[in-house]
Order: structure tokens, then C-alpha cells, then sequence
């Protein structure tokens, strides 16, 4: 069996971790969240991550170095033989070119690159209603229906408290979000010219777009 390896490019609170883990569960390849490693790090109390938190907080981009040698480490470890969903990085032309040197380096390569497109008034929706399981992952959302959990901020599969994301409120979403036009949005003409880019609408439920996203795999056989 090929390897099959994504890369979701997209504003925040786009749907990029819950479309990730619908493919990972699918193809049982590795979900790989640059944010996830930057908040386990922030977790740690390390000194390291005593720096990135407040960064974070702020919603800026951390030290393309920083992130790389954390995402080289984890591209390393064996779930990611099947292939990888990469969501999250690259966020810049510098990470997209650092990335295909490191991919080079690995033996690893990219077969598609997926932009969840959506606007503005509905990511920042998306942002400040998040709640996430911090035991099984799964996201809600106390302000979209088909999100809800049943019982108030508790995991309808864990039935544990759900948290909020110390970055998710408006003010750091707006940072996040001009750092994305900024930043991240020059990426996609950079994978168009490599002929990897699909766009996918991201504004519907998630299910549609799941179906978005598989047509497109099925399409190339995978
Ligand atoms: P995310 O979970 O993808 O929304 O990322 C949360 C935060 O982690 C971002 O706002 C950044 O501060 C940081 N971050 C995640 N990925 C990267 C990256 N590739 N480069 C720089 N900072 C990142």
C-alpha cells in the first residue's frame, strides 16, 4: 500500500483538526498538529514552554525553528509509515520550502494539499464556542447545534469535562486571523504552482466537506 500525505492549509478554526481526525480514523495515518506539539510543550512547564505560551496566547507565530525541530522529531515516528496528515504547518512560504528539504531528507512526500475556505464571521464563531475532550480530542461547539454535546460542557464519549483554548477568544482570533492573510494564505498559490492544491468549502457542516475532501481522493484512487 502508498503512502497517502496531507497537508491542511487554512485560517483558524477553519475545521482543519476535525477533518484531520475523520482521515486519520479512515486511513489510519498519523494526524500530526504543530499546535498540538506546541501546547504538549506548554503543558510540560518546560522552560521552553513557558515561552510559547504566552506567544501562543497572543495568537503569534512561534519561531519557524522551534516548530520545525518539533514536527522533524515527530515525522520520525513509525505511524507516520502509512502517511501523515500535517495540519497546522507549514504557516509560511519559509516553513513550505524548510518542509520540502526536511520531506527530501525523510523520504516522505506530499500528494495533496487541501485549503479549508471560510469566512471570517464564521471561524470566529467557530473560535470562541470551541470546546475540545482533553481524553479522546474530539471538538464541540457551544454555539453551532450539530455541536453541542448532549450535557453541558461534559464529553459525550468520555463524560469528562470539556476545555476551552486559552487562544480561543476574540481578541487573539483577530491576531491569528490577520496573521493567517498575512502569513499563511501566500501558501496557496505556492502549492497551486506545484499542482497540489484542492479548495475546499469549509463553511457547511463537517460532513459535507468530508465529502468534499474524499471526492477528491476517490478521484485520484486512493
Ligand atoms: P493551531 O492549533 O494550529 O490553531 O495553532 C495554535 C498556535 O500554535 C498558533 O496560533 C501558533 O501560535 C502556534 N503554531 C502552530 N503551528 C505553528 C507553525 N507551523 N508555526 C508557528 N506557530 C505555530
Amino acid at each position: 500500500m502508498r503512502s497517502l500525505n496531507i497537508i491542511f492549509i487554512a485560517p483558524p478554526a477553519a475545521g482543519k483538526g476535525t477533518q484531520a481526525a475523520i482521515l486519520k480514523d479512515k486511513y489510519g495515518i498519523a494526524h500530526i498538529s504543530t499546535g498540538d506539539l506546541l501546547r504538549n510543550e506548554v503543558n510540560k512547564k518546560t522552560s521552553l514552554g513557558l515561552q510559547l505560551k504566552e506567544q501562543m496566547e497572543q495568537g503569534k507565530l512561534i519561531d519557524d525553528e522551534i516548530v520545525t525541530n518539533l514536527l522533524k522529531l515527530r515525522l520520525q515516528d513509525k505511524d507516520t509509515l502509512n502517511g501523515y496528515i500535517l495540519d497546522g504547518y507549514p504557516r509560511n512560504i519559509n516553513q513550505a520550502k524548510v518542509l520540502d528539504e526536511l520531506l527530501k531528507e525523510l523520504n516522505k512526500e506530499i500528494d495533496y494539499v487541501f485549503y479549508l475556505d471560510v469566512q471570517e464571521e464564521l471561524a470566529v464563531k467557530r473560535a470562541c464556542g470551541r470546546l475540545q475532550c482533553k481524553n479522546c480530542g474530539r471538538i464541540y461547539n457551544k454555539y453551532i447545534n450539530e455541536s453541542m454535546p448532549k450535557q453541558e460542557n461534559i464529553c459525550d464519549d468520555c463524560n469528562i469535562p470539556l476545555t476551552h483554548r486559552d487562544d480561543d477568544n476574540e481578541v487573539s482570533f483577530k491576531n491569528r486571523f490577520e496573521t493567517f492573510l498575512e502569513s499563511t494564505k501566500p501558501l496557496i498559490e505556492f502549492y497551486k504552482n506545484k499542482n497540489l492544491l484542492y479548495i475546499i468549502d469549509s463553511s457547511k457542516d463537517k460532513e459535507k466537506a468530508s465529502k468534499e475532501i474524499e471526492k477528491v481522493l476517490n478521484i485520484r484512487g486512493e
